[in-house]
């Protein structure tokens, strides 16, 4: 198939492609190079309106359709992601930055394991059944919700985009979801993908907009039944306050400030190499990435020198060439992650590498760059350790003994993932034991399982997504009691 992207994208209602009931768009940025490439449907509570009717006209038939059908269906959708990873890859690069190898190594292939992963699972997916002796038996069914609001973030586009619409479609509901207006062309392709692969019409409906206006509608439709939310703790709060008096289903996936835990006793060489990437991937801007490093005081200064040493060697350009750091998202989020250096230095933070913008040659001079930053001299009170930059920042600090790395790692109000580097499995488990976060990786970073439940604890979020737990989020518990 031929995925062609136009210049005006169009919202994916009821099986057609439809520009927005209001006729307005907004811009549409390459933040590698600054220039408007697009126009994104400004869509609102009219189109979530319609997309809303063709959901309610397209569930009776496709929440009683076999699984194995409805497993053919999204495994056919994986194999359209797979055919078109090229397109898929440029387009999310175009519109994030990212380099292009990382959009072709993990998002777009990401995208792919999402579908074919909740196709196969639906196949197996059973309920309980709880016996009363001699007396009854009950069982559960779990029956789809039935129209899914999701809504997803700009930093890995796709690939969360799916993470929530492909277990909500196997378990047999239909979706509304809004991908984040600053990275809309993957989720634009996807519709013609589910199109393309037999999708009924009207399964999955695809609205783009802005937060205010078109996300606010999503949530506070009354057809739609659970929301599955992937983005800021403050959005995130904000969409709380108005679901729950609804009494929605409510998944939030929100912010995090992880740290990442390095003992003495690790295994240096691959410490050091994971996290170079868990500090800088995708130029932070993933919610799993550690922005906190905790080092064993014996080993803060052999960190600090080689830590540094290798982070100026990341470079930093056009993410169509071979760099490994590109572009930062969008200018507004550019702007934010400079306020936060320049506040880290207002705090008595000393820069140690990094610290500012870079203007590559050529079709990049106007993108939005930044040089990876390392800054030490910050104790966990200040707003540098406390909040959430998502960007290529990260602080280092020391400790002396194990409960002082607890407390370094607990002081903060996020809760989404940890690294601890050692090779004393003990100490291993004891730490992972008291560390309050929802993933936590030991002498690894970003191993990922998709059965495994993924979510994190404090404002990182409430309920868990991945393998059951995701499909159970989207089905409704229901128990039939039979007295014998
Ligand atoms: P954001 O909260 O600004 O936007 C996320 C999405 O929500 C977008 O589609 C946006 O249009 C929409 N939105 C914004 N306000 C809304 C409202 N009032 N009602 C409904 N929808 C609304 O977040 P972002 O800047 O796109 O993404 C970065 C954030 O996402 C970071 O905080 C990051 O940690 C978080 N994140 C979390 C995870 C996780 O799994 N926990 C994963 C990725 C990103």
């Amino acid at each position: 198939m031929q995925l062609d992207i136009p210049y005006h994208l169009e919202n994916f209602i009821g099986g057609n492609f439809i520009g927005p009931l209001s006729g307005n768009f907004i811009d549409n940025i390459n933040p590698a190079t600054g220039a408007v490439y697009g126009q994104v449907p400004d869509s609102n509570a009219k189109d979530v309106e319609a997309a809303v009717k063709a959901a309610k006209k397209a569930f009776p038939a496709w929440s009683v359709m076999p699984v194995e059908k409805r497993f053919t269906i999204l495994n056919k959708i994986a194999s359209l992601i797979d055919d078109n990873l090229d397109t898929l890859a440029l387009a999310e690069t175009n519109d994030n930055g990212k380099p292009l190898w990382l959009s072709k190594l993990i998002d777009i292939p990401r995208a792919s394991s999402n579908f074919r992963f909740f196709a196969t699972g639906i196949m197996h997916f059973s309920t309980d059944s709880h016996s009363m002796e001699d007396k009854a038996i009950n069982y559960t069914l779990r029956q789809p919700i039935g129209i899914a609001g999701c809504i997803s973030p700009w930093n890995l586009p796709l690939y969360l985009f799916t993470w929530k619409i492909a277990p909500a479609l196997a378990a047999g509901n239909c979706v509304i979801a809004k991908p984040s207006e600053v990275t809309p062309v993957t989720a634009f392709l996807l519709g013609k993908i589910c199109k393309e692969a037999g999708l009924p019409d009207g399964v999955l409906n695809i609205i783009h907009g802005v937060g205010p206006h078109c996300g606010e509608a999503i949530v506070k439709h009354p057809e739609i039944k659970a929301i599955s939310f992937t983005g800021s703790t403050r959005a995130g709060e904000h969409i709380a306050s108005v679901a729950a008096p609804m009494f929605k289903k409510l998944s939030l996936e929100l912010g995090g400030k992880n740290p990442n835990i390095i003992f003495a006793d690790c295994d240096w060489d691959k410490m050091m190499d994971t996290t170079i990437r868990s500090s800088f991937s995708n130029q932070g801007q993933i919610c799993l990435c550690g922005s906190r490093i905790l080092i064993e005081e014996s080993i803060y200064e052999k960190f600090k020198t080689e830590f540094v040493k290798r982070v100026k060697q990341l470079t930093v350009g056009d993410p169509l060439e071979d760099n490994k750091q590109g572009a930062i998202v969008s200018k507004m989020h550019f702007d934010k992650v400079m306020n936060c250096i320049i506040l880290a230095k207002v705090e008595g933070g000393k820069i140690l590498c990094g610290g500012s913008a870079t203007r590559p040659e050529g079709r990049c001079a106007e993108g939005y760059f930044i040089k990876p930053t390392v800054i030490e001299g910050l104790g966990p009170d200040c707003k540098t350790n406390q909040e959430e930059i998502f960007g290529p920042v990260v602080t280092l600090q020391s400790f002396k003994t194990t409960e002082e790395a607890l407390q370094l790692a607990n002081a903060t109000q996020y809760g989404l993932a940890a690294t601890i580097w050692t090779q004393d499995i003990s100490k291993a488990n004891q730490v992972a034991a008291k560390v309050q976060s929802g993933i936590i990786w030991v002498n690894c970073w970003l191993v990922r399982d998709l059965r495994t439940p993924f979510g994190g604890m404090k404002d990182s979020g409430v309920g868990r997504e991945g393998g059951w737990e995701a499909l159970r989020f989207f089905t409704e518990p229901k128990n039939v009691c039979i007295q014998f």
